[in-house]
């Protein structure tokens, strides 16, 4: 197995090119213990973190430019960044542990496509695109075309994520990001709920409920969502038989495995409850200010 560290996207382009079947990686923090548990070595690992661009993290004309490898401590430790997208910040902020963070990457927590990815959800309930390096030149996909199912994506041999973008939320918008994970600490979530919403006063004016763990990918609850369009808001919390048909929708919507982390009944009755929590601290951010 040969270790590459290209400097730049085309570099890295032609190595792919060149070797058919070879892995990029960023914090490798997925892939190693993956090819160290039995996966096929490929035959050269494309080390990304040497390209200024994959490790950058900008904010320009109202949209932020996330390099694809760049840790995900430098988003958490970003206060604008934060601030913008609280859920997402609290979404990759408990991605392992403070180790692991200076090492994982967006890039790798969704081309993993682990169900469990924490990053997906919030990423999907904010509208992040990929921006995809391909063939000559670049492809722009939302973040939800990704993953197809455990460990699958839709990227093509040789196609690596260069960066995403995300445009700035509009005023009066929030997000919050929740997992149930059976540990405290440094454990894979059962059920993560991000909810993205907008509010003008006190009425809910738009809503994005997006799901993780609970089904072969990040799962979009269209009918959670429209639940909470135009619910009114009371000192703070959301009408009550709004957040119930919420919730009922994020269950409904479940289509998770059963094993020892717990049972499909426990995860979908969890996935209503983290929903309702998430859509409880998103209204809060969206009214006040985080
Ligand atoms: C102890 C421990 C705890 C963890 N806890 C969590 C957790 O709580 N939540 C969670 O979601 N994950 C967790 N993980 C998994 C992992 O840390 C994350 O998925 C992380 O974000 C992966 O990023 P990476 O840069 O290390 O990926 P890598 O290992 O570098 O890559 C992962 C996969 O993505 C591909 N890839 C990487 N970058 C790109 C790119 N730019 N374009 C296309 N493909 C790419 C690689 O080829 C590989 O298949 C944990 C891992 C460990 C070891």
């Amino acid at each position: 197995m040969r270790y590459a560290a290209p400097t730049t996207v085309d570099e890295a382009r032609s190595l792919l090119a060149e070797h058919p079947g070879s892995r990029v990686f960023a914090g490798a923090t997925d892939l190693i213990p993956q090819i160290r548990a039995g996966r096929p070595a490929p035959p050269v690992l494309v080390d990304l973190k040497r390209i200024d661009q994959l490790m950058t993290v900008l904010h320009e004309d109202g949209q932020w430019r996330i390099g694809a490898a760049t840790p995900t401590s430098n988003l958490t430790r970003n206060r604008d960044f934060t601030a913008m997208f609280p859920g997402l910040s609290e979404a990759v902020g408990l991605i392992g542990s403070d180790q692991i963070q200076n090492r994982s990457s967006l890039g790798g927590n969704l081309a993993n496509a682990s169900p469990a990815a924490d990053s997906v959800p919030a990423m999907i309930a904010n509208a992040v695109q990929a921006v995809i390096a391909s063939g000559d030149g670049t492809r722009t996909v939302p973040v939800a075309e990704i993953a197809t199912g455990p460990g699958q994506t839709s990227l093509a041999d040789g196609e690596f994520i260069v960066e995403f973008t995300v445009a700035d939320p509009p005023s009066n918008t929030s997000d919050a990001y929740l997992r149930m994970i059976p540990r405290t600490e440094m454990d894979i979530a059962i059920v993560g709920a991000a909810v993205r919403l907008t509010v003008d006063g006190d009425i809910v004016t738009d809503a994005t409920v997006v799901l993780g763990a609970v089904a072969p990918t990040a799962v979009t609850v269209p009918e959670a969502g429209a639940a909470l369009v135009g619910a009114a808001i009371d000192a703070g919390s959301i009408d009550g038989s709004a957040m119930d048909t919420l919730a009922d929708a994020a269950s409904a919507a479940c289509d998770p495995i059963d094993d020892k982390r717990g049972t499909v009944a426990y995860r979908r009755q969890v996935a209503g409850v983290m929903a309702r929590r998430a859509a409880a601290i998103a209204v809060g951010r969206a009214q006040n200010g985080v």
